[in-house]
């Protein structure tokens, strides 16, 4: 496909009128053809009235329409064949086997929540029937479902270029809840974003659908964004990037005459507990492992071990000395964007400047532009706990090595971290009670807990939670990974003695969408069969 460096709004393709942006080749610093003129915000107010028009009927479609409808755009992005996974590999420095990775789970998610649509139970019907004999006072027939929430902004993130992008989680579970979505594109990747929206534009009109369903905009945060979090139609965000961007979406968010919710993820170091006993057991398989997640894909995942906590002793200075070791054999490893890479380097360079740390170790140095070169330091949990820019994420391969002199040392550490997208333990049997008595804490602090594995590499699947106290994200009920991440674009409606006829299938008395409903205080065990 020719990419046109145009917007979709709806089905159209529609040029910009403000300053342009490109692609960038991280590996070799090149601009990429072709430019893509930015939107403003008389584009946003055309995006915005046409998802605005499909909206009612969009959210009222067939489940199995809508379904049928995320399958297609699946099969779409596969039809796009090596041509996609070459774009997306230009743009970001990614390795190929790493976006063909990410282009099943791209695909794999959709499906997920077409599966997802077709089961209903994301509806949650209760019924609470009529009791006109009720004493003292009849009770009203209640009924209640769950609807979509209205046109969802999506900003796509920059180190997912397809899973958490134009056609990623965000766009997918909001879709699924049958709300419109439209994107504004990452400035990292403007090809492959379109290619990606022209997918799923595709699958729009094949799946015989309003055109507003989606659109993709193209142009900076500052203008086509705001404009975009700030339009009385949208109704809902999700954001993945920086910590600044995301509180600038939320301020505006809530600066609106309506205020609406971002679903904004941000910032995590993702702490990793290591125990006496698994410490002391397997000190360099921990040191392997650990360098091995911090390192993977230049250590730009949004669940990058970025903070380790352990007691002091020999056991810490041999895992030191090994990681040190290991990670003087990784390799520099080019990062998304000059952007993420300067600001890679200057949190490094704030760390290493910082009195109360030291060097570990440190990984080959590149010999390329924006290339990331690993790094961990270590400090004393003192230092750690009086200084909180220690804590600061350094969206890259570099992490900090707390050493604590006690067990109760360790809980103030723990409790004193900012809100994670994950907390690691790694333990053996006899540290078991140790683990038990921080359970507690580290529940309150992490979206996600894990035993003796590593943080990077988030399933998706019905039981996962991506997501964190802040500011992990701006709202941690909920997870932006999995199915469960439906949930973020619905919202609870009752409706009171109605007639039959005027209810939605899903509430109706004879239950034509065979939902297994809560009726009258009891789970419905199986299928209504009527
Ligand atoms: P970013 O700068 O926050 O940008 C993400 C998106 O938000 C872009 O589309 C950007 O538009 C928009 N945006 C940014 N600031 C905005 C503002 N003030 N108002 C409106 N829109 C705004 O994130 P990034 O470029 O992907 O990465 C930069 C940093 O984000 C990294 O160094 C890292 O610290 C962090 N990051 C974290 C995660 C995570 O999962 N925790 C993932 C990726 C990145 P423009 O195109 O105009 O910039």
């Amino acid at each position: 496909m020719t990419l046109t460096g145009h917007m979709l709004i709806g089905q159209h393709s529609v040029a910009g009128n403000r300053e342009a942006i490109r692609g960038i080749n991280p590996a070799t610093n090149e601009a990429l053809e072709p430019a893509y003129a930015g939107g403003s915000t008389e584009h946003v107010e055309q995006a915005c009235a046409l998802a605005w028009a499909a909206f009612d009927v969009y959210r009222e479609t067939a489940l199995n329409l809508r379904a049928e409808f995320l399958e297609s755009i699946a099969g779409e992005i596969e039809g796009l064949g090596d041509e996609l996974i070459d774009r997306a590999h230009a743009e970001s420095g990614l390795p190929r086997a790493r976006l063909l990775g990410e282009r099943g789970r791209t695909c794999q998610q959709l499906r997920m929540f077409a599966r997802t649509v077709r089961g209903g139970e994301w509806l949650d019907v209760r019924v609470d029937s009529a009791q006109p004999q009720r004493q003292p006072l009849p009770r009203a027939d209640l009924r209640q479902r769950q609807i979509a929430l209205g046109p969802v902004a999506v900003f796509g993130a920059s180190n997912f270029p397809l899973a958490f992008s134009v056609a990623g989680g965000d766009t997918a579970s909001a879709l699924a809840a049958g709300c419109p979505v439209i994107v504004k594109a990452h400035s990292a990747h403007p090809g492959t974003s379109e290619l990606v929206g022209r997918a799923v534009a595709r699958a729009v009109k094949a799946c015989g659908l309003p055109e507003g369903v989606f659109s993709l905009l193209y142009g900076s945060g500052r203008e086509v964004g705001i404009a975009l979090v700030t339009d009385p139609r949208i109704k809902a965000v999700g954001f993945t990037g920086s910590r600044s961007g995301g509180l600038a979406l939320i301020q505006a968010a809530q600066a609106r005459p309506e205020p609406i919710p971002v679903y904004a993820e941000m910032s995590s170091i993702n702490p990793v507990l290591l125990f006496p006993a698994a410490l002391d057991n397997r000190t360099q398989a921990l040191a392997a492992g650990f360098v091995a997640s911090l390192t993977l894909g230049a250590g730009q995942f949004c669940t990058n071990p970025g903070l380790v906590i352990a007691l002091k002793g020999p056991a810490l200075d041999k895992f030191v000395a090994a990681t040190a070791v290991v990670i003087q054999r990784s390799p520099a490893q080019t990062m998304l964007t000059p952007g993420i890479f300067s600001a890679y380097e200057s949190a490094v360079n704030a760390v290493a400047e910082n009195a109360s740390a030291n060097i570990a170790g440190v990984g080959q140095s590149g010999n390329g532009p924006n290339q990331c070169q690993a790094c961990v330091f270590v400090t004393e949990a003192a230092d750690f706990l009086a200084d909180h820019r220690l804590q600061a994420e350094a969206f890259g391969a570099a992490a900090l090595i707390v050493q604590c002199s006690s067990e109760a040392e360790i809980r103030e550490v723990t409790e004193h971290l900012e809100g994670q997208l994950t907390a690691t333990l790694h333990l053996d049997d006899q540290d078991l009670e140790q683990a038990r008595a921080l359970l507690p804490t580290l529940e309150r602090r992490a979206g996600r807990l894990l035993v003796n594995g590593w943080p990077t590499g988030v399933e998706v699947c019905d039981a996962m939670v991506h997501g964190g106290p802040f500011p992990a994200t701006s709202d941690s009920r909920t997870t932006s990974v999995g199915t469960a991440a439906i949930l973020r674009f619905l919202r609870p409606v009752c409706y009171q003695d109605f007639p039959d006829s005027l209810l939605p299938d899903a509430l109706k008395q004879g239950n034509p969408l065979q939902l297994r409903r809560l009726l009258d205080g009891q789970r419905e065990a199986q299928h209504h069969d009527q």
